[in-house]
């Protein structure tokens, strides 16, 4: 009897003092809605992502890049590796554009055969590499013509393609200019995009007469100007096939435990493959915290980029330099 008096009281006592662990714990998860933080989907919590992409290795490549590079924008060009101009690569290169594998000698992969096709595709990056002492890290198939065979030696290859998402359901669009000879279309494909959240692939060759159907050097910078009044509006992010569908893929990979102990907050990045992605210097990725939630908050973390939003304030890390961000609750 007096046992059992006596352990009806200690399971009374744990009782209670579980009770009141519990309480402490809600309390404190209650200072900070973790919810509330999340993975951007784009870079600096842009609504869309836009790559330029020009295709075959044209004379006219340089100048192109050139009129991109005064409104600070980067594009990918896909050359034909067996016919490259060097000199002009590198120096684009230098000023920040990548450049793309668009096969060997730009042949129709939907009626080469199997051997025929690995050669064009893994050719066409070696001698990339070689000459321009680069990794060559994107594909973009001639004329968009492929089969399940092919897609799977591109992918054996690259990292990217810039004609698909590695991820179901990750949506492209594309536009060509080719196929517009006034703004609008392009503005609303634009617009398309940004309401979508989706990237947005802007095709083209030469300028001023040189490559398959060339747009004029006027024509390409009233669509620059176009451009520019979005990006300034933060809802564009405008970069390369390889920046944008490496974000992509992390976006899908990744992600984000939040843990809360007393006053520190962690947020780890879980799922990324180092080995998958060691031809790239960087592998940013970025989270989103709501101002009212950011006021609480100061950043233990070096190297952390964060920019200012409006209504919120997005924390920027390299997953190769480090996978944590440690937050003090203020
Ligand atoms: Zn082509």
């Amino acid at each position: 009897m007096n046992r059992k008096f006596w352990l009806f009281i200690l399971i009374l006592i744990t009782f209670f003092i579980a009770q009141s662990c519990l309480r402490k714990v809600d309390e404190e998860t209650s200072l900070v809605d973790l919810e509330l933080i999340k993975i951007c989907k784009w870079k600096d919590n842009a609504s869309t992502c836009v790559m330029f992409t020009f295709d075959d290795s044209n004379k006219s490549s340089i100048n192109i890049s050139k009129v991109l590079e005064k409104y600070n924008f980067k594009s990918t060009f896909f050359v034909i590796a067996s016919d490259l101009y060097t000199k002009d690569l590198k120096e684009m290169i230098a000023n920040g554009h990548e450049i793309g594998n668009h096969t060997y000698s730009h042949i129709n992969l939907k009626t080469a055969d199997s051997s025929k096709v690995d050669f064009e595709i893994r050719m066409g990056k070696e001698t990339i590499e070689n000459a321009l002492k680069i990794k060559c890290v994107s594909f973009a198939e001639p004329g968009g013509q492929k089969t399940p065979m092919s897609t799977r030696a591109v992918f054996r290859y690259h990292l990217f393609d810039r004609n698909y998402s590695e991820f179901q359901g990750a949506k492209r669009n594309f536009i060509s200019y080719s196929d517009f000879t006034n703004v609008e279309p392009l503005m609303k494909s634009l617009r398309n995009a940004i309401n979508e959240g989706s990237i947005l692939v802007i095709e083209g060759h030469g300028m001023d007469g040189d490559g398959y159907m060339p747009m004029s050097k006027v024509f390409f910078i009233q669509t620059l100007d176009s451009l520019k009044k979005y990006t300034n509006n933060e809802q564009v992010w405008l970069t390369t096939v390889k920046e944008g569908s490496q974000y992509e893929n992390l976006y899908h990979e990744i992600s984000l435990e939040k843990k809360q102990l007393n006053n520190t907050l962690t947020f780890t990045f879980k799922g990324y493959n180092k080995e998958k992605y060691k031809d790239l210097l960087v592998s940013p990725i970025s989270i989103e915290i709501p101002n009212i939630l950011s006021e609480k908050l100061s950043c233990l973390t070096d190297s952390i980029q964060i920019t200012k939003l409006t209504d919120k304030f997005v924390f920027t890390l390299d997953l190769k330099r480090n996978t944590n961000i440690v937050m003090k609750i203020n």
